[in-house]
């Protein structure tokens, strides 16, 4: 059995990053880039105007007075210079003329009819005007390989024109769900049946980290019916899930069927509470992972295992769900002999474990918005200690 931290580890060293596409900077969000990007323009793209005001030429005409010749609103092209004497009216992102001295806010002058005074402390050399490649030049790398593109990683590409990017390619992810006792909504479950729940939830929590599952399979408990799934997914795709079938029951196929296919085990069975029986494999470059059938134990495994390994194909700086370190809110006593996944509630900074912990039962899954990690061997918590809280995704309250 191989530990949490140990198993973590192995899975990003033998991460190979997918290869990279281009896609629309609209559709990018999310994405990591796959080369640095450099400005084809300088910003700002022209001397701009920062505020509502005049634009001001060097020298008054006398005493902080000057007469207003003309106007450039946004958009316009300004006149070639201005002139000894000469002021314009100008607005926020206007460009501004050459040799122009500064600008001052409207607020600050006096106008009647075409003469303009300004006080003497509000003529100020470049005042209010932002310089031609003041935040970076034209060449400049504006954002590096590797970053992740937030919405304002978007903006500042859409800002400078661009319309493509190289990016990392997403992984195409399969799911096969095995059980026998599985039958969809909307049937009618005979006795010792139950409705199969974990495809939703994966796709659900996968949707929630930007992930879609391209090819949904199911399979019965039987081995020829795995293996032909199995090998349909694992041609397709670079990132093959299997729900259920891997524990120790005499009907659990999975692991064999990987095996016949050749699949190499990066390790089976986690000193973990939930999700021991967590299968992780590869073949190539492409990654295989066994969940077990309990749902909360799945749901778990693929939040910790298979979450940051997606992360890591497409090269994203971080990797899995956040983590904080919070207080706990109540005092938590613990048994058993191996790490632990508590769900759990991140309140304004405190954070409440869920008695019910069960690896079949949802229930207070729902309500989590976070899974506080304590290692083994930890039997008590006091109130007011720091734990190690991993945020599920899109949870409402961020602490
Ligand atoms: P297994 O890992 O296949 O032994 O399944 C462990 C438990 O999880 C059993 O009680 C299964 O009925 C249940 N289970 C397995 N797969 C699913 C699923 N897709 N949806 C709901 N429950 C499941
Ligand atoms: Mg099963």
């Amino acid at each position: 059995m191989i530990h949490v931290e140990e198993a973590k580890q192995l899975l990003q060293s033998i991460l190979r990053p997918l290869p990279s596409e281009e896609v629309m900077v609209r559709k990018a969000l999310g994405r990591v880039l796959a080369a640095d990007v450099r400005a084809p323009l300088p910003m700002p793209l022209f001397d701009q105007s920062a505020v509502d005001g005049y634009v001001l030429s060097s020298k008054s005409l006398q005493d902080g007075s000057y007469r207003v010749v003309g106007m450039i609103r946004a958009g316009d092209s300004p006149p070639k210079a201005i002139q000894s004497g000469q002021a314009y009216r100008i607005y926020t992102g206007a460009a501004v003329p050459q040799r122009a001295f500064g600008v001052v806010m409207q607020e600050h002058v006096q106008r009647t009819e075409d003469r303009l005074d300004v006080p003497a402390d509000r003529i100020v050399k470049g005042s209010h005007i932002r310089k031609k490649g003041g935040h970076f030049k034209k060449g400049a790398i504006v954002l590096q390989r590797s970053a992740l593109l937030n919405a304002a990683a978007i903006g500042l590409l859409a800002s400078l024109g661009k319309q493509r990017l190289r990016v990392y390619r997403k992984p195409v992810i399969g799911l096969l769900v095995t059980g026998s006792e599985l039958r969809k909504a909307g049937t009618v479950l005979l006795e010792g049946e139950i409705y199969e729940s974990n495809s939703a939830t994966l796709i659900a929590a996968l949707e929630s980290c930007g992930y879609s599952v391209k090819q949904l399979a199911f399979a019965r408990d039987r081995k020829a019916d795995v293996e032909r799934q199995a090998k349909r997914l694992m041609k397709a795709c670079d990132v093959v899930l299997f729900s259920g079938g891997i524990s120790v029951g005499d009907f659990d196929f999975v692991l064999p069927v990987l095996e016949r296919l050749r699949v190499k085990r990066l390790f089976y069975k986690v000193a973990q509470k939930p999700g021991k029986p967590l299968y992780a494999g590869s073949q190539g470059r492409k990654m295989v992972f066994a969940l077990p059938g309990n749902p909360a134990s799945a749901l778990v495994c693929l939040y910790e295992y298979v979450l940051p390994t997606l992360d890591g194909m497409q090269m994203k700086p971080h990797r899995g769900l956040v983590q904080v370190r919070l207080r706990l809110a109540e005092e938590l006593s613990l048994k058993g002999d191996r790490d632990q996944f508590l769900r759990a509630r991140a309140v304004d900074g405190q954070v409440t474990v869920f008695t019910a912990q069960d690896s079949d039962n949802l229930r207070s899954f729902a309500e989590s918005n976070a899974l506080v990690f304590v290692p083994a061997g930890v039997a008590r918590l006091s109130a007011g200690e720091q734990v190690a809280v991993h945020l599920l995704p899109q949870q409402d309250i961020v602490p």
